[in-house]
């Protein structure tokens, strides 16, 4: 049960409730298995100086690098592009916009949540 503490118009124009059922998908006795199977494997694999692989993207709450247009006096972006000279050719393109500003992309799970790595125990952190 998820609790929509900003829930407000805009939300439900997008047909949110400010309280939503999420359905959680539980995985079999097998798919468990393999899972830590693998994640056994990995551990076992890493020797030494060498650690396992790191979390996948998706493992990691992993948002990619933005590139804003940005123009004065407005403080949201008029786009956002995936790269610096995608944003660009918009402004060229559209007229539009004074500059580009980079918003690095951030690995959530890594810097608020995860145990492992804030007890520093991740070599990738
Ligand atoms: S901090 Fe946690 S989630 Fe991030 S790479 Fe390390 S083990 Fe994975």
């Amino acid at each position: 049960m998820a609790l929509l503490r900003d829930w407000g118009p805009r939300h439900e124009r997008d047909g949110l409730k400010p309280v939503e059922v999420i359905e959680v998908p539980l995985w079999s006795e097998a798919e468990a298995w393999e899972y830590v199977r693998a994640r056994i494997s990995f551990h076992k694999a890493a020797q030494g100086d060498v650690p396992p692989p790191i979390c996948t993207p998706e493992e990691r709450w992993a948002t990619p690098t933005s590139f804003a247009v940005m123009k004065k006096g407005r403080q949201s972006a008029l786009k956002v592009c995936d790269s610096e000279s995608a944003a660009q050719d918009w402004i060229a393109a559209n007229k539009k916009g004074e500059w580009v500003e980079k918003h690095p992309g951030q690995n959530k799970r890594c810097e608020s949540y995860c145990a492992f790595g804030k007890q520093g125990f991740c070599p990738y952190q």
